[in-house]
């Protein structure tokens, strides 16, 4: 199979990217390296199959001959990142919405094989946890830039869900909540990272707000696997998934966990939320899954612990010293 990963230099992409590699895909990538990097594809260069385009989604030109030689597209590139999208909201609502229609204009008009990126942040505040794909979203005010991030998905799947309906083309959309692993970068906000390297420099761990707010971690493995399985179940078309772990952890205990696992002397700080990012910024308190449908559909669920998640994450910042 021939498959386009947009955003494939990115944390996520590339994973895919060597997963399908080693599967014995050819692979071809288009990254415009705002979040990838290079050196997040430096191992795949040169392997049998692999091509990259340093490039733009909405590049349309180049995309549409992109598309055309793929039998599949898996479109990872958006804008991502809770400080990125508070500090760059016009980037991160032109790139996700722009983007986005692009790769599905031009995979209908091919009638490709689509599946879109969403993310749990689309749940926005909704308090009905666990999340099912069928329940309410509920945003704040639109003068909170965080919130442009979830409105930017949710249009980008009502797109993918209309392309479905109303052209027949085979989009699934995933709702992929917080997904950790080597590669990931801290530099854009995410928590997981971010400890481990405070943890392992003997900097102070930031705990933003009161720290009793929560979150399920899945390892990227298990997020790539769920992202092939989907895309090969024409059931999965035309639906949305989650696709994330049931482990959920506050925020405190995964600063506690990471300094115990990295037997660091770091003390663990709090810090207010609008000091941490911006006056009035809001956060989620809990953000649980619900993933029956994705087990139903394809007998997938997550095999990887939290503990699993760290072991790897820490392995992996060790190894950059
Ligand atoms: N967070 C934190 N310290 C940090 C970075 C993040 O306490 O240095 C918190 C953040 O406020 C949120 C949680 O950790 O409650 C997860 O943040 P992340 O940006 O990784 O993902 P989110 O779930 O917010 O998209």
């Amino acid at each position: 199979m021939h498959v386009l990963i947009t955003g494939g230099a990115g944390f996520i992409g590339s994973h895919l990217s060597q997963a399908l590699l080693d599967r014995g895909d050819r692979v071809s990538i288009v990254d415009d390296l705002s979040t990838g990097s290079m050196r997040n594809i430096a191992h795949l260069k040169g392997r049998d199959g692999f091509s990259y385009v340093i490039d733009t989604v909405r590049n349309e030109r180049l995309m549409a001959e992109m598309v055309d030689e793929a039998d599949v597209v898996f479109h990872l590139a958006a804008a991502v990142g809770v400080r990125l999208i508070v500090e760059h909201p016009v980037h991160t609502i032109e790139t996700n919405i722009s983007g986005t229609e692009v790769v599905l204009r031009l995979a209908a008009k091919k009638n490709k094989v689509v599946l879109v990126t969403s993310s749990s942040e689309v749940y926005g505040k909704a308090e009905a946890v666990p999340f099912r794909e069928d329940g309410d979203v509920v945003f704040g005010a639109t003068s909170r830039a965080r919130w442009s991030y979830a409105c930017s998905k949710a249009i980008d799947e009502f797109l993918a869900l209309a392309y479905h309906k109303e052209r027949a083309t085979p989009t699934v959309v995933v709702r992929l909540f917080n997904t950790v692993g080597p590669r990931q970068t801290g530099q854009y906000g995410m928590v997981v990272p971010t400890f481990v390297r405070q943890a392992l420099a003997g900097e102070p761990i930031t705990v933003f707000g009161d720290g009793k707010q929560s979150r399920c971690f899945s390892h990227v493995a298990d997020v790539v696997s769920a992202l092939q399985a989907l895309v090969a179940e024409p059931k999965a078309y035309g639906r949305v998934f989650n696709v994330g772990s049931s482990e959920e952890v506050t925020i405190w205990q995964l600063a506690q966990r990471v300094k115990e696992r990295t037997e660091s002397k770091s003390p663990i700080v709090y810090v207010p939320y609008d000091q941490a990012y911006e006056a009035g910024f809001e956060d989620m308190r809990r953000r649980l899954p619900d993933t029956s449908r994705i087990r139903e559909t394809v007998g997938w669920t997550a095999t990887k612990s939290l503990d699993d998640v760290l072991e790897d994450v820490i392995a992996f910042e060790r190894a950059q010293d």
